[in-house]
Protein backbone atom coordinates (compact mmCIF):
# COMPACT_ATOMS: atom_id res chain seq x y z
CA UNK A 1 0.00 0.00 0.00
CA UNK A 2 1.55 3.53 -0.67
CA UNK A 3 1.90 5.60 2.33
CA UNK A 4 -0.22 8.73 2.18
CA UNK A 5 1.05 11.06 5.26
CA UNK A 6 -1.84 14.11 4.13
CA UNK A 7 0.26 16.97 5.16
CA UNK A 8 3.62 15.86 3.29
CA UNK A 9 2.78 13.57 0.46
CA UNK A 10 4.23 14.91 -2.68
CA UNK A 11 2.40 14.31 -5.99
CA UNK A 12 3.83 13.22 -9.57
CA UNK A 13 1.74 12.58 -12.79
CA UNK A 14 1.25 12.09 -16.45
CA UNK A 15 -0.44 14.63 -18.23
CA UNK A 16 -1.96 13.18 -21.29
CA UNK A 17 -4.85 12.63 -23.51
CA UNK A 18 -6.20 9.60 -24.63
CA UNK A 19 -4.48 7.91 -21.53
CA UNK A 20 -6.03 5.00 -21.48
CA UNK A 21 -2.74 2.65 -22.55
CA UNK A 22 -0.36 4.23 -20.32
CA UNK A 23 1.38 2.06 -17.73
CA UNK A 24 3.22 5.00 -15.94
CA UNK A 25 0.90 5.25 -12.89
CA UNK A 26 0.97 1.04 -12.18
CA UNK A 27 5.29 1.86 -12.53
CA UNK A 28 5.74 4.65 -10.08
CA UNK A 29 3.19 4.14 -7.80
CA UNK A 30 4.69 0.42 -7.31
CA UNK A 31 8.07 1.45 -6.89
CA UNK A 32 6.86 3.91 -3.95
CA UNK A 33 4.84 1.09 -2.54
CA UNK A 34 8.16 -0.87 -2.47
CA UNK A 35 10.97 1.76 -1.61
CA UNK A 36 8.07 3.26 1.03
CA UNK A 37 8.21 6.51 -0.16
CA UNK A 38 5.72 9.32 0.52
CA UNK A 39 4.62 10.19 -3.01
CA UNK A 40 1.25 9.16 -5.13
CA UNK A 41 1.54 9.36 -8.82
CA UNK A 42 -1.74 10.32 -10.49
CA UNK A 43 -3.14 10.06 -14.61
CA UNK A 44 -3.99 13.52 -15.23
CA UNK A 45 -6.26 13.55 -19.08
CA UNK A 46 -5.07 16.90 -20.22
CA UNK A 47 -5.89 17.71 -23.71
CA UNK A 48 -4.19 19.90 -26.37
CA UNK A 49 -5.65 23.16 -24.91
CA UNK A 50 -5.91 22.94 -21.53
CA UNK A 51 -1.89 22.45 -21.26
CA UNK A 52 -0.97 26.22 -20.21
CA UNK A 53 -3.39 25.80 -17.55
CA UNK A 54 -2.44 22.47 -16.37
CA UNK A 55 0.86 23.99 -16.09
CA UNK A 56 -0.13 26.88 -14.08
CA UNK A 57 -1.73 23.90 -11.68
CA UNK A 58 1.61 22.17 -11.64
CA UNK A 59 2.92 25.44 -9.98
CA UNK A 60 0.00 26.59 -8.10
CA UNK A 61 -0.24 22.62 -6.14
CA UNK A 62 3.61 22.20 -6.35
CA UNK A 63 3.27 19.01 -7.71
CA UNK A 64 6.61 17.33 -7.58
CA UNK A 65 7.39 15.82 -11.35
CA UNK A 66 5.10 14.54 -14.43
CA UNK A 67 5.27 12.64 -17.15
CA UNK A 68 4.43 14.13 -20.21
CA UNK A 69 3.33 12.63 -23.20
CA UNK A 70 0.97 12.19 -26.83
CA UNK A 71 -0.03 15.20 -27.76
CA UNK A 72 2.21 17.39 -25.12
CA UNK A 73 5.56 15.95 -25.63
CA UNK A 74 6.54 19.14 -28.19
CA UNK A 75 4.57 21.90 -27.14
CA UNK A 76 5.78 21.23 -23.31
CA UNK A 77 9.26 23.11 -24.21
CA UNK A 78 7.19 26.44 -24.24
CA UNK A 79 6.01 26.19 -20.77
CA UNK A 80 9.31 24.94 -19.48
CA UNK A 81 12.29 27.13 -17.48
CA UNK A 82 15.11 25.12 -19.08
CA UNK A 83 15.72 22.11 -20.15
CA UNK A 84 18.62 19.31 -20.67
CA UNK A 85 20.60 19.45 -23.28
CA UNK A 86 19.01 15.80 -24.49
CA UNK A 87 15.94 17.15 -24.34
CA UNK A 88 17.19 20.46 -26.65
CA UNK A 89 18.74 18.08 -28.78
CA UNK A 90 15.79 15.54 -29.77
CA UNK A 91 13.03 18.79 -29.66
CA UNK A 92 10.82 16.65 -27.25
CA UNK A 93 10.41 15.95 -23.29
CA UNK A 94 8.78 12.77 -21.36
CA UNK A 95 9.91 14.58 -17.94
CA UNK A 96 9.59 17.42 -16.04
CA UNK A 97 10.93 18.36 -12.75
CA UNK A 98 9.47 20.93 -10.17
CA UNK A 99 12.74 22.38 -8.79
CA UNK A 100 11.25 24.68 -6.35
CA UNK A 101 8.94 26.44 -8.77
CA UNK A 102 11.16 26.22 -11.76
CA UNK A 103 10.07 23.75 -14.64
CA UNK A 104 12.92 21.73 -16.00
CA UNK A 105 12.22 19.10 -19.12
CA UNK A 106 14.54 15.93 -19.63
CA UNK A 107 13.79 12.94 -22.34
CA UNK A 108 14.47 9.57 -20.40
CA UNK A 109 12.92 7.65 -23.61
CA UNK A 110 16.92 8.04 -24.74
CA UNK A 111 17.63 6.25 -21.11
CA UNK A 112 15.77 3.39 -21.90
CA UNK A 113 16.75 3.24 -25.57
CA UNK A 114 20.53 3.07 -24.24
CA UNK A 115 19.79 0.58 -21.68
CA UNK A 116 17.90 -1.94 -24.16
CA UNK A 117 20.25 -1.98 -27.23
CA UNK A 118 23.57 -1.62 -24.97
CA UNK A 119 24.24 -5.50 -25.21
CA UNK A 120 24.45 -5.21 -28.72
CA UNK A 121 26.06 -2.21 -29.71
CA UNK A 122 29.17 -3.99 -31.32
CA UNK A 123 26.63 -5.39 -33.98
CA UNK A 124 24.86 -1.58 -34.47
CA UNK A 125 28.45 -0.28 -34.76
CA UNK A 126 29.35 0.57 -38.34
CA UNK A 127 25.84 -0.81 -39.72
CA UNK A 128 22.90 0.24 -41.61
CA UNK A 129 19.88 1.00 -38.98
CA UNK A 130 15.95 0.82 -39.86
CA UNK A 131 13.74 3.15 -37.77
CA UNK A 132 9.72 2.83 -38.55
CA UNK A 133 8.22 5.30 -37.68
CA UNK A 134 8.92 9.66 -37.51
CA UNK A 135 7.12 10.15 -33.87
CA UNK A 136 8.63 11.28 -30.41
CA UNK A 137 9.82 7.74 -30.18
CA UNK A 138 11.44 7.76 -32.99
CA UNK A 139 13.68 10.86 -32.52
CA UNK A 140 14.69 9.75 -28.73
CA UNK A 141 16.10 6.62 -30.79
CA UNK A 142 17.47 8.35 -33.86
CA UNK A 143 19.62 10.75 -31.28
CA UNK A 144 20.48 7.97 -28.93
CA UNK A 145 21.78 5.69 -32.05
CA UNK A 146 23.85 9.08 -33.49
CA UNK A 147 25.27 10.20 -29.82
CA UNK A 148 25.79 6.24 -28.81
CA UNK A 149 25.87 3.67 -31.28
CA UNK A 150 27.43 5.38 -34.30
CA UNK A 151 25.59 3.34 -37.16
CA UNK A 152 26.85 3.94 -40.56
CA UNK A 153 23.78 4.94 -42.30
CA UNK A 154 20.10 5.45 -40.37
CA UNK A 155 16.97 4.54 -42.96
CA UNK A 156 13.90 6.66 -41.44
CA UNK A 157 10.63 4.49 -42.79
CA UNK A 158 7.17 6.65 -42.06
CA UNK A 159 3.78 6.46 -43.18
CA UNK A 160 3.46 10.18 -44.29
CA UNK A 161 6.92 10.68 -45.91
CA UNK A 162 7.24 14.09 -45.37
CA UNK A 163 7.49 13.44 -41.33
CA UNK A 164 10.74 11.60 -42.00
CA UNK A 165 11.92 14.02 -43.93
CA UNK A 166 11.34 16.44 -41.44
CA UNK A 167 13.10 14.37 -39.07
CA UNK A 168 16.02 13.72 -41.57
CA UNK A 169 17.05 17.65 -41.95
CA UNK A 170 16.57 18.32 -38.17
CA UNK A 171 19.03 15.40 -37.26
CA UNK A 172 21.69 16.95 -40.20
CA UNK A 173 21.34 20.19 -38.90
CA UNK A 174 21.49 19.67 -35.16
CA UNK A 175 23.82 16.69 -35.01
CA UNK A 176 25.89 17.01 -37.75
CA UNK A 177 25.06 13.06 -39.07
CA UNK A 178 24.51 13.23 -42.85
CA UNK A 179 24.20 9.49 -43.97
CA UNK A 180 20.63 9.57 -43.56
CA UNK A 181 17.90 7.71 -46.05
CA UNK A 182 13.71 8.24 -46.38
CA UNK A 183 11.20 5.98 -47.36
CA UNK A 184 7.44 5.99 -47.29
CA UNK A 185 6.04 3.10 -45.57
CA UNK A 186 5.92 0.99 -48.70
CA UNK A 187 6.63 -2.89 -48.28
CA UNK A 188 7.69 -3.85 -51.91
CA UNK A 189 9.64 -0.12 -51.65
CA UNK A 190 10.87 -1.57 -47.97
CA UNK A 191 12.20 -4.96 -48.31
CA UNK A 192 15.51 -4.53 -49.34
CA UNK A 193 16.46 -1.94 -46.54
CA UNK A 194 14.90 -4.00 -43.74
CA UNK A 195 16.83 -6.85 -45.66
CA UNK A 196 20.09 -5.00 -44.83
CA UNK A 197 19.49 -3.38 -41.84
CA UNK A 198 21.63 -4.42 -38.63
CA UNK A 199 18.75 -3.26 -36.34
CA UNK A 200 14.73 -2.38 -37.43
CA UNK A 201 12.87 -0.26 -34.95
CA UNK A 202 9.35 -0.24 -34.83
CA UNK A 203 8.57 3.22 -33.40
CA UNK A 204 4.51 2.82 -34.43
CA UNK A 205 1.75 2.17 -32.72
CA UNK A 206 1.08 -0.64 -35.47
CA UNK A 207 0.80 -4.20 -33.23
CA UNK A 208 -0.07 -2.81 -30.01
CA UNK A 209 -3.08 -3.81 -28.22
CA UNK A 210 -5.63 -4.52 -28.68
CA UNK A 211 -4.90 -4.52 -32.74
CA UNK A 212 -2.37 -7.15 -31.99
CA UNK A 213 -3.27 -8.23 -35.52
CA UNK A 214 -1.43 -5.54 -37.22
CA UNK A 215 1.97 -5.60 -37.96
CA UNK A 216 3.90 -2.13 -39.60
CA UNK A 217 5.62 -4.80 -41.95
CA UNK A 218 3.23 -6.87 -43.43
CA UNK A 219 3.84 -10.27 -44.23
CA UNK A 220 6.21 -12.01 -45.78
CA UNK A 221 9.02 -9.83 -44.34
CA UNK A 222 12.10 -11.25 -45.15
CA UNK A 223 14.33 -10.99 -41.75
CA UNK A 224 18.00 -12.92 -41.73
CA UNK A 225 20.04 -14.29 -38.26
CA UNK A 226 21.48 -11.73 -36.34
CA UNK A 227 19.50 -9.09 -37.47
CA UNK A 228 17.67 -7.20 -34.44
CA UNK A 229 14.34 -6.08 -34.24
CA UNK A 230 12.97 -4.11 -31.56
CA UNK A 231 9.63 -3.36 -31.35
CA UNK A 232 8.98 -0.36 -28.80
CA UNK A 233 5.58 -1.84 -27.86
CA UNK A 234 5.46 -3.66 -25.06
CA UNK A 235 2.00 -4.41 -24.64
CA UNK A 236 1.70 -7.52 -26.09
CA UNK A 237 5.15 -8.29 -25.29
CA UNK A 238 5.44 -10.61 -28.26
CA UNK A 239 3.87 -8.17 -31.65
CA UNK A 240 2.89 -9.80 -35.06
CA UNK A 241 6.18 -8.18 -35.89
CA UNK A 242 8.20 -9.82 -33.31
CA UNK A 243 6.67 -13.26 -33.57
CA UNK A 244 7.72 -13.06 -38.06
CA UNK A 245 11.19 -11.72 -36.77
CA UNK A 246 11.59 -14.42 -34.35
CA UNK A 247 10.19 -17.24 -37.04
CA UNK A 248 13.44 -15.87 -39.29
CA UNK A 249 15.96 -16.35 -36.27
CA UNK A 250 16.14 -12.44 -35.83
CA UNK A 251 17.26 -11.57 -32.36
CA UNK A 252 13.58 -9.71 -30.94
CA UNK A 253 13.28 -7.02 -27.82
CA UNK A 254 10.23 -5.51 -26.74
CA UNK A 255 9.68 -2.44 -25.16
CA UNK A 256 9.04 -3.53 -21.85
CA UNK A 257 13.10 -3.15 -20.61
CA UNK A 258 12.94 0.66 -22.39
CA UNK A 259 9.70 1.45 -20.90
CA UNK A 260 11.21 0.55 -17.03
CA UNK A 261 14.80 2.10 -17.97
CA UNK A 262 12.63 5.25 -18.83
CA UNK A 263 10.75 5.43 -16.27
CA UNK A 264 13.53 4.81 -13.45
CA UNK A 265 15.10 7.76 -15.05
CA UNK A 266 12.15 10.39 -14.54
CA UNK A 267 11.92 8.29 -10.78
CA UNK A 268 15.66 9.24 -9.53
CA UNK A 269 14.93 12.84 -10.96
CA UNK A 270 12.22 13.61 -9.05
CA UNK A 271 12.61 11.22 -5.85
CA UNK A 272 16.40 10.89 -5.85
CA UNK A 273 15.64 7.37 -5.57
CA UNK A 274 16.66 4.30 -7.58
CA UNK A 275 14.02 2.18 -8.89
CA UNK A 276 13.94 -1.41 -7.98
CA UNK A 277 14.61 -2.11 -11.97
CA UNK A 278 14.38 -5.90 -11.37
CA UNK A 279 11.57 -6.11 -9.25
CA UNK A 280 9.52 -3.31 -11.12
CA UNK A 281 9.97 -5.52 -14.74
CA UNK A 282 8.63 -8.84 -13.39
CA UNK A 283 5.86 -6.93 -11.65
CA UNK A 284 5.12 -5.38 -15.27
CA UNK A 285 5.16 -8.50 -16.83
CA UNK A 286 3.13 -10.02 -14.78
CA UNK A 287 0.18 -7.32 -14.90
CA UNK A 288 0.52 -7.52 -18.85
CA UNK A 289 0.11 -10.95 -19.07
CA UNK A 290 -3.07 -11.22 -16.82
CA UNK A 291 -4.65 -7.54 -17.59
CA UNK A 292 -4.53 -7.16 -21.05
CA UNK A 293 -5.04 -2.98 -20.11
P1 LIG B 1 3.86 9.50 -32.07
O1 LIG B 1 4.73 10.64 -31.77
O2 LIG B 1 2.39 9.69 -32.11
O3 LIG B 1 4.34 8.88 -33.49
C1 LIG B 1 3.65 7.79 -34.03
C2 LIG B 1 4.34 7.31 -35.30
O4 LIG B 1 3.68 6.12 -35.71
C3 LIG B 1 4.25 8.28 -36.46
O5 LIG B 1 5.42 8.18 -37.23
C4 LIG B 1 3.05 7.76 -37.25
O6 LIG B 1 3.12 8.01 -38.64
C5 LIG B 1 3.20 6.27 -37.04
N1 LIG B 1 1.90 5.59 -37.15
C6 LIG B 1 0.83 5.75 -36.34
N2 LIG B 1 -0.17 4.94 -36.74
C7 LIG B 1 0.28 4.29 -37.83
C8 LIG B 1 -0.30 3.33 -38.71
N3 LIG B 1 -1.55 2.87 -38.54
N4 LIG B 1 0.45 2.85 -39.72
C9 LIG B 1 1.72 3.29 -39.92
N5 LIG B 1 2.32 4.21 -39.12
C10 LIG B 1 1.61 4.70 -38.09
O7 LIG B 1 4.10 8.30 -31.03
P2 LIG B 1 5.46 7.96 -30.23
O8 LIG B 1 5.44 8.66 -28.93
O9 LIG B 1 6.59 8.15 -31.15
O10 LIG B 1 5.24 6.41 -29.91
C11 LIG B 1 5.36 5.42 -30.92
C12 LIG B 1 5.28 4.02 -30.30
O11 LIG B 1 6.38 3.83 -29.42
C13 LIG B 1 4.03 3.79 -29.44
O12 LIG B 1 3.60 2.47 -29.63
C14 LIG B 1 4.51 3.96 -28.03
O13 LIG B 1 3.75 3.20 -27.10
C15 LIG B 1 5.93 3.38 -28.15
N6 LIG B 1 6.82 3.90 -27.13
C16 LIG B 1 7.36 3.01 -26.25
C17 LIG B 1 8.21 3.44 -25.27
C18 LIG B 1 8.78 2.45 -24.32
O14 LIG B 1 9.28 2.87 -23.27
N7 LIG B 1 8.77 1.17 -24.63
C19 LIG B 1 8.53 4.80 -25.15
C20 LIG B 1 7.98 5.71 -26.08
C21 LIG B 1 7.12 5.24 -27.06
P3 LIG B 1 2.62 9.40 -39.29
O15 LIG B 1 3.76 10.35 -39.16
O16 LIG B 1 2.31 9.04 -40.68
O17 LIG B 1 1.39 9.81 -38.50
Amino acid sequence: MIKINYSETKLLGIFGHPLKQTFSPMVHNKAIELLDLDYVYLPFNVGTTALPDAIKGVLALGIKGLNVTIPHKETILNHLADFSDEAAMIGSVNTVVNDMGKLIGYNTDVHGFHETLLPYSDKISGEMVTIIGAGGAARAAIYCLIRHFRPSKIVIVNRTEQRAHTLKRYFKQKMKFDHFLTYELFPPDIATVINESALIVNATPVGMYPEIDDTVIPIPASFTKNQIVFDLIYNPSKTLLLKQAQQEGAICINGLKMLVYQAAKSFQLWTNHEMPVDEITKFLAREIELKRI
